[in-house]
């Protein structure tokens, strides 16, 4: 299969913003596709060689490509430079400067094949030590050498793990059903999406085996599962009667939600944003192995600092010393962690997600032998408001958050990778504020004036709205910001400009750059008003108008514990917007 036609896909998408039209243009694709093929070019199309959970990246440097293409086509550092500054892109670049092919190839250019490149990225992908930058430099200027202009646009944006494509995993799960099933199969084929968190995967199970196979997929060691999350409601007596009068409250712990794969003698730690983090826990990791009774299990459990000498828990900042990359055995060893259990989805052979909350919470507790290092949740059953909220103040006291109430009914499975009222969280903020606070995405920034100047000032925040797949912006950001993080900033963004608007952010106000919607920043705020300029929920509360928020704060909490998608909801700023106001009546 020659790569040309898998860049003239991306191409097509590129030049659309409508979901359902990349869905159709992708489906139409992968109809012609043999099932192995299909699955690398999932991978692709995300600007990886893997599922998003695999550790090894790409990641090439901008300037590293820059200087192949460079070298390729025999342009100049200045011209480079200029070009850079113009387009932030290097596959722009790229793609500017490398000449079409002419007619006939020249006597020693080969075809550009999708098996070459798989190879060529995947020696990339694995050179380490000694000059290794060189070799990669090599194994990408070796397939750039016999790429076209749009071919070359893709494998800088594949090597840098950039695509800028704009169809999300949701898109091509639209595609997938529409090229190999019925709109009816479209839920079955999320939900093996959730439970493996592998597009690759479902694609190629999907096309060789038809929905039938896809139905019988189950939960896996070594697949993560996409986390079950939570509604929120304002007071205990609202929750109770939505749960029907009773259900389970847990303590709601401040610390880092992990997902523990365990398999007799190995234990793997994953974020909730599919990062392996068995390195920055060993220590859980460990205790985790010994403490269990079955062969293989996979739960879930909020990782709390403790004070080694009385047991108490800890601030969250105190944990975030273990989300280090290095330093880790001090680290290891300065800050005691316990793992408080909440939750198991898979005991020896059985998928414990299809069964409800009080079996999968009984089957947990007899899965583990319990210790100072490894405990369950808090949890008590509760039918009356006082008890509610006795169990809310002793959960305050105890340095927890709030609680999670968890429903009790027969249908209370766990829902991967959804957000529902099955669970609802109650947070000491909510008595304080009238809202919770807010994850968004960053798609744009304003140059600093004064104090800030050569800064950037400002940013443009966003809500994600998963139904059209677009950024939805809330509000212009610029308090909350200390000199550290003022400094850091063109670091940690500036890899994602981007020339123009993404065609994934819908926005009204015009920034002074955009970026690729990727970093997600906590943000408090002192209500969500109606808003002209921005687009969150844009006609859905008030024809015309959007949702903004009032005085927003940077709260310090970087939060690369969430992928842009999993940032706040425009559906739930619409909700936290309802709820604000039902308190105001
Ligand atoms: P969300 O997880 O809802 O996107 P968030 O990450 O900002 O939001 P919160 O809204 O504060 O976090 O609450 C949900 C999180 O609370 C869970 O993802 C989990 O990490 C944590 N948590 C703490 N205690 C529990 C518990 N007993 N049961 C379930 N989750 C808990």
């Amino acid at each position: 299969m020659l790569f040309a036609d898998i860049a003239d896909v991306f191409d097509r998408l590129e030049t659309t913003s409508s979901r359902l039209e990349m869905a159709s243009i992708l489906s139409e694709f992968f109809r012609t596709l043999e099932p192995g093929h299909l699955r690398s070019i999932v991978y692709l199309s995300q600007g990886k060689l893997h599922p998003d959970f695999c550790p090894q990246e790409l990641g090439m440097a901008d300037k590293l490509v820059l200087r192949a293409v460079a070298s390729i086509s025999g342009t100049s550092e200045s011209r480079i430079g200029e070009l850079w500054k113009k387009e932030g892109d290097p596959g722009r670049i790229a793609e500017i400067l490398i000449k079409k092919k002419e007619g006939q190839m020249s006597l020693f250019s080969e075809p550009l094949t999708l098996g070459r490149v798989l190879k060529n990225l995947n020696l990339i992908e694995n050179a380490e030590g000694r000059d290794s930058q060189d070799r990669k430099m090599k194994y990408l200027s070796q397939i750039l050498r016999d790429s076209d202009p749009v071919e070359a646009r893709y494998l800088c944006r594949i090597v840098t793990g950039r695509m800028r494509v704009g169809a999300g995993s949701m898109t091509i799960l639209d595609a997938l059903s529409e090229a190999f099933g019925t709109k009816e199969d479209r839920p079955d084929i999320e939900r093996a999406f959730n439970i493996t968190c592998d597009l690759g995967l479902v694609a190629e199970t999907l096309a060789l085996g038809g929905i039938g196979r896809v139905r019988l997929m189950k939960v896996a060691v070594a697949n993560p599962i996409k986390v079950m999350l939570a509604e929120r409601l304002p007071s205990i007596p609202l929750i109770l009667d939505r749960m029907g009068g009773r259900c389970a409250m847990e303590f709601k712990y401040d610390g880092i939600r992990v997902q523990a794969h365990i398999d007799r003698d190995s234990v793997k730690l994953y974020s909730r944003r599919l990062e392996d983090m068995t390195s920055n826990f060993p220590d859980i990791a460990e205790e985790l192995r010994i403490r269990c009774k079955a062969e293989r299990a996979i739960i879930e459990g909020e990782c709390v600092a403790v004070d080694p000498k009385t047991g108490g828990m800890l601030p969250f900042q105190t944990v975030t010393h273990r989300r280090k990359k290095h330093g880790m055995d001090k680290a290891v060893e300065e800050y005691p962690v316990k793992i408080f259990m909440f939750d198991i989805l898979l005991a020896n052979g059985t998928d414990m997600t299809v069964f409800p909350f009080e079996e999968r919470r009984s089957k947990l507790a007899c899965t583990f032998d319990i210790s100072d290092r490894v405990g369950l949740t808090e949890m008590e059953i509760i039918s009356t408001a006082e008890e509610g909220e006795n169990f809310f103040d002793r959960a305050l006291s105890m340095k927890c958050e709030g609680v999670m109430a968890k429903s009790l009914a027969p249908e209370s499975v766990y829902r991967a990778g959804s957000r529902g009222f099955l669970w609802i969280k109650y947070k000491k903020d909510y008595e304080e504020s009238l809202t919770d606070s807010f994850d968004l995405a960053v798609v744009g920034a304003f140059h600093g004036r004064g104090k800030r100047a050569g800064k950037y000032g400002a940013l443009l925040m966003a809500a994600f709205d998963g139904e059209s797949g677009k950024y939805q912006t809330v509000c212009k950001l610029g308090t909350g910001f200390d000199d550290a993080f003022l400094a850091e900033m063109p670091e940690m963004l500036d890899r994602y400009l981007s020339a123009e608007r993404p065609h994934t952010v819908d926005a009204q106000m015009i920034p002074d750059v955009w970026f690729l919607p990727t970093a997600v920043l906590e943000v408090t705020a002192a209500e969500i008003s109606l808003s002209p300029i921005h687009t969150a929920g844009l006609g859905i509360v008030k024809e015309d108008t959007g949702l903004g928020l009032r005085f927003p704060r940077f709260t310090g909490r970087v939060r690369d514990d969430k992928g842009p998608e999993e940032c706040t909801s425009v559906n739930e700023v619409i909700e936290m917007y309802e709820m604000q106001n039902q308190d105001k009546e």
